[in-house]
């Protein structure tokens, strides 16, 4: 495994970016919303400040808004399959309802994931 796939598949994973060993997270539950922002502010394995400043993982909203509109892509190009296997009936003029619904539902249900991966992603950009 080339180090680039260790890298991606440790920021899925929320893992330090500098030791990939413990995870960015105090609480391992995705669906503990109430304590889904909660980071440690140092790596208790490598001792990494994982938060080194205030305010730091702002930016991650820009991570998120690339997210979210590559999902938004995937499930469109996912329908447009479907569709030319004539599972369902779709396309983008003539079932837009379509679209928005399962758009939406993917967007609620992928929420926790998607705001824990922006922030992993961003921590791994800045933090080495
Ligand atoms: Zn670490």
């Amino acid at each position: 495994m080339s180090n680039k796939e260790n890298t991606l598949l440790s920021a899925l994973k929320f893992k330090c970016p500098h030791c990939r060993r413990t995870s960015l997270y105090t609480n391992p539950s995705l669906y503990t919303l109430n304590k889904l922002g909660d980071m440690k502010q140092t790596c208790e394995v490598c001792h990494t400040n994982l938060k080194p400043e205030p305010g730091f993982y702002f930016g991650a909203a820009y991570v998120a808004w690339a997210l979210t509109i590559i999902m938004w892509f995937s499930l469109f190009v996912m329908l447009r399959v479907m569709d030319a296997l004539e599972w369902i009936d779709f396309g983008f003029s003539t079932h837009p309802t379509l679209f928005i619904a399962v758009g939406i539902a993917a967007t609620l249900l992928l929420f926790p994931y998607m705001f824990r991966l922006s922030r992993s992603i961003w921590a791994y950009f800045f933090i080495r």
